[in-house]
């Protein structure tokens, strides 16, 4: 039996996801993570991976990356969430999604995308809901930077509120 079916996302309300058909423990092995596997030079010359969907692509070695911007890819439907209750796996050049906590039957699959903190970080607004949330998709090590930001820029509206 799968593990996982596909319905309308509580997280992406325009989208998909992938939610529990039963209760999981964690460290199972939901569904692998299947796409292409394309050379570092066919990622630099294409305007495919031309920052447009970065959201798929997987580093997967030195040599190879994994595109799985697919219709077949499943695991592509799997939404980002700031308190992840999954978490991508692999070895050699497989690349699979697993449990990182214990799931109940019903919830929905989450991973953290972990995209890098830069200028651009506001094209991936994030609307999880949970309680760690900073607002944008960015990886954990991250996020601080962009609290701290929010942080700074409240304190100033205080300041300038008190005058
Ligand atoms: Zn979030």
């Amino acid at each position: 039996m799968k593990l996982y079916r596909i319905k309308k996302s509580n997280i992406d309300k325009k989208g998909r996801g992938l939610y529990a058909t039963q209760d999981i423990k964690a460290g199972t092995k939901i569904i692998d993570y299947v796409g292409k596997l394309i050379t570092k030079k066919q990622t630099e010359e294409s305007d495919k991976y031309d920052n447009g969907k970065p959201i798929y692509l997987f580093t997967i070695n030195k040599r190879y990356d994994l595109d799985g911007d697919f219709p077949w890819n499943k695991a592509g439907l799997i939404n980002h969430s700031c308190d992840n209750n999954c978490d991508y796996d692999g070895k050699g050049l497989r690349i699979w999604v697993k449990a990182i906590k214990d799931i109940k039957k019903g919830e929905e699959f989450t991973c953290d995308y972990g995209f890098g903190f830069d200028e651009n970080y506001k094209q991936f607004p994030c609307k999880c809901k949970s309680k760690n949330c900073c607002g944008y998709i960015v990886r954990s090590e991250s996020r601080w930077r962009i609290n701290k930001k929010f942080a700074m820029s409240n304190k100033n509206r205080l300041i300038n509120n008190s005058r």
